[in-house]
């Protein structure tokens, strides 16, 4: 009996499916993946794939750094669990959040630590509430999100996001949560240049805070580029125009730094590249390069100080919050961004080589679009390059040429017919290489299937 009920439990994990936003890795049932070096991963049949992906845009540093697994042995052994309650802490906690606040922007000095993006998006749901009610203003409690915007996948953070996938289960978003168009120029710009439509779709946001009533709205959150979503990039003049609007009306802005953040734009953080003035910043995966769970929310001077008045009356936090092994492991691959100048190596050499070679791939009869910000780009496809008109067929082409890009030995991702690319930030220029040369067997492959098609 026992060892039948320990294999329907097999079964049933066999059978979940880890991704619910067009995910791209374990759709043909189990690729057990065994071994990892790099840029590299390795199935159990030996097949190697460069992991253009970095696992789920989280392993910024590559696969394999011994420093890591050290610095989780060691703090194992001193001291593997203590929690942050009742005025408890622990060294590496403590540590993680100076050296936090010491990278993000000035007026961000404290963090409260998670263990995933979508917890840190439920407490930012939970804190922006708590805050404006101790400021006197209660019914400031809407939170405005953006289409196809991902958040995570608590009821919070579905909520939060805009992924109409996630809404039709379970009734989803929950009251209280708004959305407003993203800035999705190639999509949606028509005749407009690319900064006449930054501003139209940032006053999407001004529309709708004047149709709920400014007294109403708590926060307006978003990624710096949207990355699940298509790797949205806001035209220029995006930014700063939501930024002059959240001012206006006295409206909390969450930066989503979860893909953003710890170096994917060539900049510490999103806010960073794009000058953002954010009053709470969620972060997770790049902090421990994805090498355990962890996560938190960067909060503001301002809002900290009137949380911590109140005290232990925000009751609010996770057994695992500041879990010692995980952030001794945040710390050392910190400390390796920094002291091997990662960041600084991806914005002056990296980043722009990739989004070079990338563009070697634009003329192919496929591709309508290749955009990129640092380690991030998307190679959009379409069935006619010059009016820009997509495939039908609800994303088809995009697992197509996802799944001819893995025959290729090339691990990319598909939302929709957007081929999304974010590898370890660590990729070397060689490997650069043999990303495009792949990406662009996928390409051929892709358009060769579909004429056989036709
Ligand atoms: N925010 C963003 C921007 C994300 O991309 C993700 C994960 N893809 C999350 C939040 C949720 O993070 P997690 O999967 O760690 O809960």
């Amino acid at each position: 009996v026992e060892q039948s009920t320990i294999w329907q439990a097999m079964d049933a994990a066999h059978h979940l499916h880890p991704f619910v936003d067009n995910g791209a890795l374990a759709r043909e049932g189990a690729r057990m993946v065994t071994r990892a070096e790099g840029v590299y991963i390795w199935d159990a049949e030996g097949r190697q794939y460069l992991d253009a992906f970095a696992g789920l845009w989280c392993v910024n540093l590559g696969y394999g750094r011994p420093e890591l697994a050290e610095a989780a042995a060691r703090q194992m052994n001193e001291l593997p669990y203590y929690n942050l309650f009742f005025k408890s802490s622990n060294v590496p906690a403590a540590r993680l959040a100076q050296t936090l606040a010491e990278l993000a922007p000035a007026h961000i000095n404290h963090v409260f630590f998670t263990n995933s993006g979508s917890e840190a998006n439920d407490t930012v749901f939970r804190m922006v509430r708590y805050f404006w009610a101790l400021k006197g203003h209660p019914d400031k409690k809407v939170i405005i999100g953006r289409q196809n915007g991902y958040h995570g996948s608590t009821v919070a953070g579905a909520s939060l996001g805009g992924m109409k996938s996630m809404h039709r289960q379970g009734g989803l978003p929950v009251p209280g949560v708004e959305h407003i168009r993203q800035p999705y120029w190639y999509d949606e710009g028509g005749d407009l240049s690319q900064d006449e439509f930054g501003l139209l779709a940032a006053r999407a946001l001004e529309e709708k805070i004047l149709e709920l009533g400014a007294d109403n709205v708590a926060a307006f959150i978003a990624e710096p580029i949207q990355g699940a979503g298509g790797i949205i990039i806001p035209p220029s003049t995006y930014w700063p125009e939501i930024q002059r609007i959240v001012q206006k009306y006295d409206v909390l802005l969450v930066a989503d730094e979860v893909i953003c953040g710890f170096g994917r734009t060539g900049e510490w953080f999103g806010c960073d590249y794009f000058n953002i003035h954010a009053d709470l910043m969620p972060i997770a995966k790049g902090l421990s390069s994805g090498y355990l769970p962890i996560g938190g929310v960067m909060v503001a001077d301002h809002i900290a100080e009137t949380l911590k008045q109140a005290g232990e009356e925000f009751s609010h936090g996770f057994t695992y919050s500041g879990h010692p092994v995980c952030a001794a492991v945040a710390l050392e691959n910190l400390r390796i961004l920094k002291e091997e100048r990662i960041i600084e190596q991806v914005r002056s050499q990296t980043a722009p080589y990739l989004q070079m070679q990338l563009q070697t791939l634009a003329d192919h009869p496929l591709v309508g679009q290749i955009r990129g910000v640092g380690m991030l780009a998307a190679i959009e496809l379409v069935a006619d390059k010059h009016s820009r008109r997509r495939y039908d067929g609800n994303g088809r082409v995009g697992a197509l040429c996802r799944d001819l890009a893995l025959k290729q030995g090339l691990i990319l991702r598909a939302t929709g017919d957007t081929m999304l690319i974010s590898p370890p930030l660590t990729i070397t220029r060689d490997e650069i290489n043999i990303l495009v040369e792949r990406a662009g067997q996928a390409l051929d492959a892709t358009q060769a299937a579909l004429e056989s098609e036709s």
